[in-house]
Formats: C-alpha cells, sequence, structure tokens
C-alpha cells in the first residue's frame, strides 16, 4: 500500500503545475464510464461549460499500464478540462484495482488541494472508490438506463440505488428516465439533451464535402453516433435493401458489437468515427438524416442528442418510435417516426421531399431549438448547484459562528432536533435498538450508518436483472430461539427455508456438514448410520483438550475429511491453518451420521417473506425513530445533540485504534447473472481446495423462493483487505480485544452491540438476542429524571 501511496504521490507530483492553472475556483469532480475523447456528448456539452467558471477534473475509467505501479495521467483537454486516467497494471483483481484507484484519487485530491468539491457522478461503480468523499453538492447526471445495456454489471442497480442516498440532486438525459427515476429521489429533475445551435448552423450552408464521403452518390441519408446494440441492424438493411438508389452514411465508433457482422450492402457506408468539430460537414453534405434505433431495453429510456443537432444543422429527420423522440418532436413536420423497414422506407421519400423546401419546416425546428441550448442546460443545472452549495455554506457558516460562541451546542445540532440515543449502524444491532427504544420506551432516535442503505451487512436489493439478492454475501436465518423469532415475527412474514450445501471435491458434489452420504461417496463404502459412527470412531484422532479450529474437526472424522473438506476452505476463508484458529470456528459446522443433509441444526429455518430490507425498514418506520443514511459517526459526533450512544461499528475503530487494530477477514463478492433458470443444484457449493480462489458459490433463488427466468450467483473470495466482515477468533485477539472492552466498560454512556462491536463471530439471531438484551439492560439503569416517568409508564404496557 505504501508503495502505490508513493506512487500516487510521484504521478500526481508532475502535474503540480496545473494548480496555478486550476486557481481558486470551486472544483467539479466528474466520474465518467464515458471517455472525454471518445464522442462528444453530454458530459463534454455540460462539462466543457463547467470548465467556463469552475476547475473540472473528469475522471475516466481505468486503463491498462505496462508500469509495474498505479499512477496517473492527467492533462488539460482543449476545453480546459483536467482529464484524469488511472493507469494500472494488468491483471490487478478487482479489490487491488478500487484500492488503487482510491489512492490516486486521494493523492490528486490532495495534491490540487481540492476542497469542498461538486461531486458529478455519470456511472454509480465508481462510488466502490470514491464513496468516501462528500460532494458539496453530490450530482448524479444519469443519461442512459446503463443496467440495460449489453455487458452491464448487474450490481450497477444496487450502486444506483445508494448513488441516488447520496446524491443531493438528481439530473436525468430525458423525461422517459426522469420519470422512471424521480421515485427514487425527491430532488429529481429532468434536463435532456440540448444543442449547440451554432455548432451546427454552418451545415445549412455549403461545407466541402469530406474526402471519405465525397464520392458517395446522393440522394444521401446520415446517421452519425456510436454503432452498438441500440442500432437496429435488421432495419437498416432492410431500408437499403428496399431503396437501392439511396446512400446510407454511418458516421460513429463501432462498439460492443462485431464490425465483421454489420450488414454490408453497396448502399450502405461505414466511415468510422469522426470529432465534433468535424460533424457538421458531414451532415451538411447529406440530404436527410436517420435514427434508426433498435426499440429495445438499451433504447428505453435514451434522449439522443443527435435528433436537435439534425435539425439544428438543417436536415429532416427519420426516426423509430424512440419514446423521448415521439414525445418531444413527434408533432414537428421536420421529424417523422417510423416503426418497420416500409414505413421507414416511405418516411425516408418524404424526408427527401422535405429537404427541397426547407422554409416550410425550419421556423417550426428554430423555435424548438431556441430554447434547447447547452449553455441554457447548463446555467439551469447550475442553479440547482448553486442553490445546494448556498445551503450547505449557510449551514457550515451559522456552524462556524456559533461554535465560536457556544462550544457545546452548534446550530447543526440546532436544526437536528435533541435526540435521547444516537445509534451508529443500521444493521441488526442497531436497527432491533432503534425499534425498541422508539416503540418501547418512546425514546427519540436517531440512527445513522456511513452506508447508503438500512440493513447492515443483512441488506438485500433486486439486481439488474430484477434477481433478489444479498450484495454482502448469502444471508441464512436460522435460530433456537422462539423469542427472537417471535420479535422478528413482527415485522416479516417468513418463507420455510431449509439450508443445504454441497462440496465440490475431485469431480463429486458432496453433502456438507460430512453425513451418512458424505462418507459413503467419498470413500466409495455403503455403510449404515451406526456402521458410520464406528467407521469416523476408528478415523478419528485421540485428542486430549480441544482448543483448535483443527482439533474439532480431527477428533471427529480424522484427518482424510479434515483435509479435503476444511483445511483448504479454512486456509483460505481466514488466512490461517485451522491450528490456529479458536474451536468455535469450525465447531459451527456439525458432523452427522444420519441422512440430515441439513447446513444447520436450529429449530426454526426460515427466510423473511418480502427480503430482509423490506424488514428493516418495517423495524424502523416509527415516527420517534429518523434515519440518517451515507452518515458517518465521526462526521457528525459534535453535531448531533443526544444522551446516549450505542454504537454498533468496530469497537477498536471508536477508540481510535488505541491499542491497534482489531484484526478482520474480508470478502471480496463478485455477482453474476446468467442467462438461465437454474445455475446449481443447491443454493450454495462449496470449494474447499486450495487451488480454487474462491470458497463458496450463491445462487439467491433457491434462499429467496423466487421465480425468474435468470439467476444471479455470487463468488466469495476471501481478502485480508476490505469491509470488516469477520473477527478473527484468536487468543491474542481475544486479548487485545479485552484491553478494548475494558474502555468500554469505562464509557458508561455508550452502549456496544453486534459482531463489529463486541468483536464475537455472531450470527444475525444472535445479534439480535444480544440488542434485545441490550435493551433490557438500558431499561433496568436509573433513568434520567426528566424520562422517568415516560419510561416507567411505557414500560408498564
Ligand atoms: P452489521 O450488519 O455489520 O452492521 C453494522 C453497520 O454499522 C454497518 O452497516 C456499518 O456500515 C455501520 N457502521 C460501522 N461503523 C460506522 C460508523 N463509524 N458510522 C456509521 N455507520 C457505521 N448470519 C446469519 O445468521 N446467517 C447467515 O447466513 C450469515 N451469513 C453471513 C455471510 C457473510 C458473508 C457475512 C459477512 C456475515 C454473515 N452472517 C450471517 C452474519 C451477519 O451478517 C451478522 O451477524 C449481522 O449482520 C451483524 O449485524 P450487526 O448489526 O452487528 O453488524
Ligand atoms: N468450513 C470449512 N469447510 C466447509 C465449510 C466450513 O472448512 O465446507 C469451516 C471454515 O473455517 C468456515 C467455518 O467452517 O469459516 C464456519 O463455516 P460457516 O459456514 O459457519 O461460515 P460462515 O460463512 O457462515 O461464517
Amino acid at each position: 500500500m505504501s508503495q502505490l501511496r508513493d506512487q500516487a504521490a510521484t504521478a500526481t507530483r508532475r502535474f503540480t503545475s496545473l494548480r496555478e492553472a486550476a486557481g481558486p475556483r470551486a472544483t467539479l469532480l466528474c466520474f465518467s464510464h464515458l471517455r472525454w475523447d471518445f464522442v462528444f456528448q453530454r458530459p463534454q456539452h455540460l462539462l466543457s461549460r463547467a470548465a467556463r467558471t469552475m476547475r473540472v477534473i473528469f475522471w475516466e475509467e481505468p486503463i491498462g499500464t505496462d508500469r509495474p505501479a498505479p499512477h496517473l495521467s492527467l492533462r488539460s483537454s482543449a476545453e480546459g478540462v483536467l482529464v484524469a486516467q488511472p493507469c494500472l497494471p494488468a491483471g490487478l483483481d478487482p479489490a487491488a484495482a478500487t484500492a488503487a484507484q482510491r489512492t490516486l484519487l486521494d493523492g490528486m485530491l490532495r495534491e490540487l488541494a481540492v476542497t469542498d468539491p461538486v461531486l458529478w457522478y455519470y456511472t454509480p461503480q465508481a462510488l466502490a472508490f470514491s464513496g468516501h468523499l462528500r460532494g458539496r453538492p453530490t450530482v448524479y447526471d444519469c443519461m442512459d438506463e446503463l443496467s440495460a445495456f449489453v455487458g452491464a454489471d448487474p450490481m450497477l442497480p444496487v450502486r444506483e440505488r445508494e448513488l441516488m442516498a447520496r446524491a443531493d440532486l438528481v439530473f436525468t438525459g430525458g423525461y422517459s428516465l426522469y420519470e422512471a427515476k424521480r421515485h427514487q429521489h425527491g430532488d429529481a429533475h429532468p434536463f435532456p439533451s440540448g444543442v449547440d445551435t451554432a455548432h451546427f448552423a454552418p451545415a445549412r450552408g455549403s461545407l466541402a464535402d469530406p474526402a471519405d464521403q465525397a464520392a458517395i452518390p446522393h440522394p444521401r441519408l446520415g446517421f452519425y453516433g456510436v454503432i452498438d446494440e441500440r442500432l437496429d441492424q435488421d432495419l437498416l438493411a432492410a431500408v437499403a435493401d428496399l431503396r437501392p438508389d439511396l446512400h446510407f452514411v454511418l458516421v460513429g465508433p463501432v462498439v460492443k458489437v462485431d464490425p465483421a457482422r454489420l450488414p454490408r450492402r453497396p448502399n450502405l457506408h461505414y466511415l468510422g468515427a469522426k470529432s465534433y468539430t468535424e460533424l457538421p460537414a458531414y451532415v451538411a453534405n447529406w440530404d436527410a438524416a436517420l435514427m434508426p434505433f433498435a426499440i429495445n431495453a438499451a433504447t428505453r429510456f435514451i434522449s439522443p442528442t443527435k435528433t436537435p443537432e439534425y435539425l439544428a444543422a438543417g436536415r429532416p429527420v427519420v426516426s423509430t418510435p424512440i419514446a423521448d423522440v415521439v414525445r418531444q418532436y413527434g408533432k414537428m413536420r421536420a421529424v417523422s417516426i417510423a416503426a418497420t423497414p416500409a414505413a421507414f422506407a416511405e418516411a425516408v421519400d418524404a424526408a427527401l421531399r422535405l429537404a427541397r423546401t426547407p422554409a416550410a419546416w425550419r421556423p417550426e425546428a428554430d423555435a424548438v431549438l431556441a430554447d434547447m441550448s447547452w449553455d441554457r442546460t447548463w446555467s439551469r443545472m447550475a442553479a440547482f448547484i448553486n442553490e445546494k452549495r448556498g445551503i450547505v455554506a449557510r449551514t457550515q457558516e451559522t456552524l462556524m459562528a456559533s461554535r465560536a460562541t457556544r462550544p457545546t451546542q452548534t446550530a447543526a445540532s440546532r436544526t437536528r432536533p435533541h435526540y435521547d440515543y444516537l445509534i451508529v449502524g443500521a444493521g441488526f444491532a442497531g436497527s432491533v435498538l432503534a425499534e425498541r427504544l422508539a416503540a418501547g420506551s418512546g425514546k427519540r432516535v436517531l440512527i445513522i450508518d456511513r452506508r447508503p442503505h438500512i440493513g447492515g451487512n443483512a441488506y438485500d436489493a433486486p439486481d439488474a436483472a430484477g434477481v433478489l439478492i444479498h450484495p454482502y454475501g448469502p444471508h441464512i436465518f436460522h435460530t433456537n430461539s422462539k423469542a427472537i423469532l417471535d420479535y422478528l415475527s413482527r415485522f416479516t412474514e417468513w418463507r420455510p427455508y431449509e439450508h443445504r450445501v454441497l462440496a465440490r471435491v475431485n469431480d463429486q458434489l458432496l453433502p456438507i456438514p460430512i453425513n451418512r452420504i458424505t462418507v459413503n461417496k467419498f470413500f466409495g463404502v455403503d455403510l449404515s448410520q451406526s456402521e458410520v459412527e464406528d467407521f469416523l470412531a476408528s478415523k478419528a484422532e485421540p485428542i486430549e483438550t480441544i482448543r483448535t479450529s483443527a482439533d474439532v474437526v480431527l477428533s471427529k472424522v480424522g484427518r482424510e475429511l479434515y483435509e479435503t473438506f476444511f483445511r483448504g476452505y479454512t486456509r483460505k476463508q481466514w488466512g490461517l491453518d485451522p491450528s490456529e484458529l479458536d474451536k468455535s470456528v469450525t465447531a459451527r459446522v456439525p458432523t452427522r451420521t444420519n441422512d440430515d443433509d441439513r447446513y444447520f441444526n436450529d429449530t426454526f429455518q426460515q427466510m423473511p417473506l418480502h427480503g430482509y430490507t423490506r424488514m428493516f425498514e418495517r423495524m424502523l418506520d416509527h415516527p420517534n425513530i429518523t434515519v440518517e443514511l451515507g452518515v458517518d459517526y465521526a462526521d457528525v459526533q459534535s453535531e448531533v445533540s443526544f444522551d446516549q450512544l450505542v454504537f454498533t461499528g468496530p469497537i477498536d475503530e471508536f477508540f481510535g485504534h488505541r491499542y491497534g487494530k482489531l484484526p478482520y477477514r474480508s470478502l471480496r463478492f463478485q455477482h453474476e447473472t446468467h442467462d438461465q433458470a437454474v445455475f446449481q443444484p443447491v443454493a450454495v457449493v462449496n470449494y474447499p481446495q486450495e487451488t480454487v480462489p474462491y470458497t463458496r458459490i450463491t445462487e439467491f433463488k433457491y434462499l429467496t423462493g423466487q421465480e425468474h427466468g435468470q439467476t444471479s450467483i455470487c463468488y466469495e473470495f476471501p481478502s485480508a483487505e476490505g469491509d470488516p466482515y469477520y473477527p478473527v477468533p484468536r487468543p491474542e485477539n481475544a486479548a487485545l480485544f479485552q484491553k478494548y472492552q475494558a474502555l468500554a466498560d469505562a464509557t458508561p454512556d455508550v452502549h456496544f452491540v453486534g459482531r463489529l462491536a463486541t468483536y464475537k463471530y455472531y450470527n444475525m439471531d444472535q445479534v439480535v438476542g444480544q440488542a434485545l438484551a441490550t435493551y433490557q439492560r438500558i431499561l433496568a439503569q436509573p433513568a434520567p429524571a426528566r424520562a422517568r416517568a415516560e419510561q416507567v409508564a411505557t414500560a408498564a404496557e
């Protein structure tokens, strides 16, 4: 890491001189999935205008480099935008690539002395490495339904929801997109594509025909834009066949579709990508313009920038029925809409006739264009941003002023009411306590989470395909406690679900936990239950005191089964040999001699019928509970006025890692959607071999019972770096935790609850139990005088 940091530092030092050029202006930092130099479209139009008054940094997706270490390439574009390109060595795994981008980003922000930037997202994926930044404001300029594009990451909708939760403002690239997204954000505004009329106006006069177009005969019908799955190739071919006397010119890069498979005809001409500057000369020498878009998921929400550009260039347009084109331009004389090849060909004929009488339709087109300039679009967007910056600035100014005069009561604490409890973390621990304190004791509760959603690691959400997934890995509910089940049943109905797992061993899929079938298949025998008992007893190694995770398994099933099913898996999962881990880890997995192949022994095994997130929503739906997401405790601890704190984050973090860091094991999840109904025979298949880098694959539909033509799965790659998921049960870690526990005991107004705050490898039900027990302890506390009467009254209910 430090090497990386050094690298980032050297990389950023190279562009120190740009700081002077940038001056003291506010910074807009844009995260984009499109490259600045690709085609000149919405991001380029808006941000080059932003660059007239602000410093604009355009952060692109990484490119590969031969150099051994990540570095940043930064240059100034002709429009005055700083284009930042992270260059990463090939073969970096996704977690390392994310970490490298974050390091490079932080290095650049430090080096360029960026404070309070406007964060401007085109891609929610960038949250992975920029989620720690706070925008003033954060803007999501949603220009497409990216999840509908070919090859989209199935996690995109999940990340988009995170971005929606974080964003202060959402702009959409068209009206259909606005209608699809506005329910997800309270401050969303449609901004269909604008047009730079002055850029295209020369095309209404005569401009020299570019060399590669000059030889193409007239009449010419032209299209410019990215040639990908959005273009209806069949329609294009059919129209070209129906009108062999007309010539169809296609200008633009071919992306994601195989160029060799594009329809080829003598009257179809592919000229490749051209710069934005060159476009008017091409259009000037067409007779009419086309938008032969396919009507599919990828085009459902598009609002093509080229419609007004073609009109500004004085060309009639023929388009397929793209919703936003029909809506915005469908009634204009200059624009005809046609869906079938025959209708399209006829519309092309009509457009060619219109081209001969421009005076008949251009005034109408110009009237529409007059209100659509990119200048106007940007200035309206800027007004929204300035308003947000104003609001934030006002709050901070008041905050500063109030800090100076009244150090204990801040402006923010006055804008927020006083709370009885501040709860940090909206997972099981925090949410159960919020619910109990609010509904059970009438307390006013503020619950915050640094993540943009509730539910902690148990959060679930539909992915791009609409399959309900667990973004943080499979969560299966099981408990022996009727009380815990009854408590949660207040917030959810259930579906019965018994979890079954198979382990892939030597091309066989064998039940895990080890049972009679596992033994018989693994050893190629056919033993009865009692024979298996004797067989395992003969294999078991005598171990006097069971202390480690190796002891647990060796003493029950012997070395062969231990090495095959447990040793490799555990080494991968924990980065430690089972002999280095407390016995409690592998003791989680039972050994059986009968045919029971369920993963858990618990009395109650069931899943929340509508998912965990819905259950959490119902838990937190109380007038006394305020939920703030995307908020870190460190950011608000001095701003919120409260009596007591419930902390469910890592205990070592709470105490500033005073005694050093408590070790946590993390995971990287790789989510995939497959175009098939079923991927594997059970919900989870374990891969115990050390040669396979992941530990297990989960297929979520088994857990949720969802019926869907596609299926979503998740690989788990254990990792030393990343979010803290697993406390590591080892004696020295327990000793270190005890030191933090002593600090916690000496901090009476803070309640430490949950997996991270108590450093316990707890399941969900255990965390619920721990939170309910904490609530009982809080009830037993001597209450502050002003709350006591109220508490006694509600506790008696
Ligand atoms: P979390 O769910 O981790 O919630 C803590 C929250 O606090 C987080 O959302 C975090 O963002 C927030 N937070 C932390 N610090 C701060 C801060 N400074 N400011 C603001 N917010 C903060 N259990 C089962 O019963 N069955 C299973 O099948 C199962 N499978 C699992 C699979 C995986 C891969 C993992 C990692 C765990 C699994 N668990 C399972 C365990 C389960 O996830 C936990 O028991 C449970 O989520 C713990 O709840 P919690 O509230 O203690 O912690
Ligand atoms: N384990 C293993 N092989 C398996 C399943 C589990 O070695 O096929 C070990 C491994 O060390 C794992 C522990 O048993 O961490 C507990 O497994 P469990 O499924 O309870 O882990 P979870 O993923 O639920 O934390």
